[in-house]
């Protein structure tokens, strides 16, 4: 989280636990997520490196095992060049950074459709029933919540086609209904469930520059 919310996190862990933090695992290296890892690492926990940045797409999979937690990092491009999925199997708990939120609208700019599609699906891969997921952003979810997510990014993207969105002016795709009931689907359970207006725009923005535009 940012360096500002580092207090409130720490506090969010004691209620879990007494023992120290000893290892962080970053999904993506945007500031909203990394950005208290040296509060932590001052206490002596040890951030795990890993290769990539958002504008450096160099992330392999791998796993390994720290203290008695096995951790599987998968790479995956969507929302940036190099997120990650982080997966503890022991717990069954997915970590999927911005390729996933249940209070907002898809950040999907570095994947496009297809990296974002390919997102989810290798998280359905991964996930079991069972399986806690933690989105970026929003309440926990899990396998149910993630593929209400995925229909309705499939939905956006083919009534955007369908609109042709890359012919037509933002205020114009702003005036669809359609298009609007489906951006509410992203706000899982949210009251009220409707992007901020500003936010909508931008969204329908980025989608067009990022798959229609072409
Ligand atoms: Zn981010």
């Amino acid at each position: 989280m940012l360096p500002a919310h580092a207090t409130s996190l720490k506090a969010a862990v004691r209620q879990i636990t007494d023992k120290p933090v000893t290892y962080i695992f970053n999904t993506h290296d945007h500031s909203d997520h990394m950005g208290s890892n040296d509060v932590f690492t001052a206490d002596g926990a040890t951030a795990i490196q890993v290769e990539g940045t958002s504008e450096n797409d160099e992330v392999a999979d791998f796993s390994a095992t720290y203290g008695s937690a096995e951790v599987r990092i998968y790479a995956v491009v969507s929302h940036t060049k190099a997120d990650r999925l982080v997966f503890l199997p022991g717990p069954n708990v997915l970590f999927m950074g911005d390729t996933f939120t249940t209070d907002w609208h898809p950040t999907f700019y570095a994947g496009g459709a297809e990296g974002q599609l390919a997102t989810i699906a290798a998280a359905l891969e991964i996930a079991d029933d069972d399986t806690v997921i933690v989105p970026g952003h929003g309440p926990l979810s899990d396998r149910q919540g993630l593929m209400v997510y995925q229909k309705a990014f499939k939905d956006w993207i083919d009534r955007m086609a369908a609109l042709d969105a890359g012919s037509k002016s933002t205020d114009q795709l702003r005036a669809d209904a359609g298009l609007r009931s489906i951006a509410a689907r992203f706000m899982q359970g949210q009251r009220p469930a409707e992007l901020p207006e500003q936010a909508y725009r931008r969204f329908i923005e980025r989608t067009v520059t990022v798959e229609f535009s072409k």
